[in-house]
């Protein structure tokens, strides 16, 4: 019997269980408190340009620190391998995935945040899910900033280890917990953004490590922001605090700053042998396509080759900053950062901000619950190298503009 011979089931007669009507209830629920979203297409993304549903836009709402995702010579990198190998890994690393160029694009990694290995995960998410919890488990202990991204909690929750999340970046309060728990646990775990993504601030690691050396506990630093843009050669938020070689684990990413896709961790030949073993989304997950590693390869060459990509981009953070303030909406965060939040607060308000700059070219990330806690809804605007004078200062009119039409009363009916 073929496939074409198989009993159907009538048409109209699809009756699903409940599912469909609890999760409408649901949907109803986020949209009635101004927190339904959808997609929009981008695609054409050159420099920091895109088409956005088909209509040209700058982009601020991207992680393209340096400018690179649109890169031809990452596109030109790969070209040619795609044409003479294969486009998928075929397999996980360990059994026959592994391909030189990630083994290749891993030593890089290693001299580059100056550790002595590093291993290769499909993304930063599935890093930190598969090396928190090869880590830690249910006699040991977790201390976590209170603005640790999503991808952290849930590794940490995972992990079944104990949580102990303290306010951000305070250390006085790490020091608490960390002296009330002596002797409490097995392994202590201190987990923390280098670059926080939704407020722009570095967590300061200068004086992290020594705390965590006189408590005898282990520093794992997610650098998803700071890889290839902080520090004066972009080695991250290491070489920021001026730390490096001091992190025990270092989780970086390669879909931000370096323009193309996947994460690495990084730290001592023993953590990689380790995590080579015990990181479950490392084990059990097929390798990423070699071309990727490539592409990163090509765009790790370019970070270091171009130092004045960060030059830039530090001359545009300023000069946006400046322009923020002009228009009496000063960013949040310390003044370098290129992480640039706007609060505004009520949810509508940050909704319709960002619609009102979409609809003129420019996208800004509109942030709201759950990504970060209510009521504090935000633009969240980052910059980046290939960003021109005229783009910022066009957005900062049009940002100008939208905040008047907020925040002023409308006119009385009949009025307009
Ligand atoms: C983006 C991000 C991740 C996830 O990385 P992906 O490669 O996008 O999965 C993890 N941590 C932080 C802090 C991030 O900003």
């Amino acid at each position: 019997m073929s496939e074409r011979d198989l009993p159907r089931p009538p048409r109209g007669t699809f009756s699903p269980s409940t599912l469909d009507g609890e999760l409408t209830h649901d949907l109803e629920t986020l949209r009635r408190a101004g927190l339904y979203r959808t997609l929009r297409n981008v695609s054409h993304r050159s420099d920091a340009t895109v088409l956005l549903e088909q209509r040209p836009a700058v982009d601020f709402g991207s992680n393209d620190y340096l400018g690179l995702a649109g890169d031809p010579r990452l596109a030109a990198a790969i070209e040619d391998f795609l044409t003479h190998e294969s486009t998928g890994a075929a397999a996980a690393r360990l059994i026959s995935g592994n391909h030189p160029v990630h083994t290749q694009l891993e030593a890089e990694l290693a001299e580059f945040k100056r550790t002595e290995a590093a291993l290769l995960f499909a993304s930063g998410y599935m890093a930190n899910l598969g090396a928190i919890p090869a880590l830690v488990g249910k006699r040991d202990v977790v201390y976590a900033d209170a603005l640790n991204h999503a991808s952290l909690i849930d590794a940490v929750r995972l992990s079944r280890a104990e949580s102990r999340v303290f306010p951000h970046n305070d250390l006085d309060a790490l020091r608490r917990m960390l002296t009330e728990d002596a002797g409490t646990y097995r392994r202590r775990l201190i987990v923390v953004d280098g670059m926080f993504s939704m407020d722009g601030e570095v967590f300061p690691l200068d004086r992290l490590v020594p705390l965590a050396r006189e408590f005898d506990a282990w520093t794992y630093v997610d650098d998803a922001h700071g890889t290839a843009v902080l520090g004066n050669d972009g080695r991250g938020a290491a070489e920021y605090c001026g730390v490096e070689g001091e992190i025990d684990v270092i989780m970086g990413t390669l879909g931000k700053a370096l323009g193309s896709a996947g994460a690495f961790i990084a730290g001592s030949h023993a953590l990689i042998d380790f995590m080579l073993h015990r990181a479950r989304s490392f084990v059990f997950t097929t390798a990423s396509p070699p071309a990727l590693a490539i592409a990163a390869r090509e765009a790790l060459r370019i970070a270091q080759a171009e130092p004045w990509r960060r030059e830039t981009l530090r001359a545009n953070t300023r000069r946006l900053r400046q322009g923020l303030r002009t228009i009496g909406h000063p960013g949040e965060g310390a003044d370098d950062s290129y992480i640039i939040p706007v609060l505004i607060g009520a949810t509508d308000h940050t909704v319709r901000i960002g619609d009102l700059l979409r609809g003129t070219g420019y996208i800004v990330g509109a942030v709201r619950p759950p990504t970060v806690p209510m009521g504090t809804s935000r633009l969240r605007i980052t910059v980046n190298a290939a960003h021109t004078p005229e783009q910022i200062d066009g957005l900062l009119d049009t940002l100008d503009t939208a905040f008047r039409a907020i925040t002023e009363p409308a006119l009385p009916s009949g009025m307009a």
